[in-house]
């Protein structure tokens, strides 16, 4: 198995026979190397959300890491500053908070201070730290980068048992019990 990513489900053995059957969507591909087959195992998990703790949308996932950065660039890769001319110790960091600073402090209407929340792209080397190891990142880029391993590794540790079943299986007759036990673990 490839060191480099430890999670990665080991290439089954017939897709050196050609096209064939993928056990998690059932579409017929042709995948012959590793990286392939680890594309193609990625785009089924999906497995980048955002994790923004303001996010508006976190229940979308998203196949490719650029797709998930793009979000996070568009929206939360911003700061905001008071249009009334507030200072804060640090910028806002989400139009939520944004939002809930114009309604209290500047009596607005929620659909007035809508208007006033599209904020301002950050430089693309501001440091953000990650969330789930708390380390400090330089840029959107290493975010991405750094994040979106995290993110694989722990989808595929997820359903590693279940991965590992399934290719076994693969080369087996399959009975009853077995298949009601994987039906119970799929992640899908
Ligand atoms: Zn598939
Ligand atoms: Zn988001
Ligand atoms: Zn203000
Ligand atoms: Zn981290």
């Amino acid at each position: 198995m490839n060191t480099d990513n430890p999670g990665v489900p080991p290439l089954p053995e017939m897709a050196h026979k050609g096209p064939f059957e993928c056990p998690f969507c059932y579409m017929i591909i042709s995948a012959t190397t590793t990286k392939a087959w680890k594309i193609h195992v990625l785009s089924d998990l999906r497995p980048y959300i955002c994790l923004h703790p303001d996010c508006e949308t976190p229940e979308q996932d998203y196949a490719r890491r650029h797709e998930w950065i793009q979000h996070f660039k568009e929206y939360h890769w911003r700061t905001w500053t008071c249009p009334y001319g507030c200072e804060y110790p640090v910028p806002l960091e989400s139009a939520r908070s944004m939002e809930q600073h114009l309604r209290s402090s500047h009596k607005q209407s929620p659909v007035e201070a809508q208007a006033l929340l599209t904020g301002q792209p950050k430089a693309s080397d501001d440091r953000v730290q990650c969330p789930i190891c708390q380390e400090w990142l330089n840029g959107l880029k290493s975010y991405g980068k750094h994040l979106g391993r995290h993110q694989v590794e722990l989808a595929l540790s997820h359903c590693r048992h279940w991965i590992m079943t399934k290719i076994t299986m693969m080369h087996k007759p399959i009975t009853l019990t077995t298949l009601r036990s994987l039906q119970k673990m799929s992640p899908f």
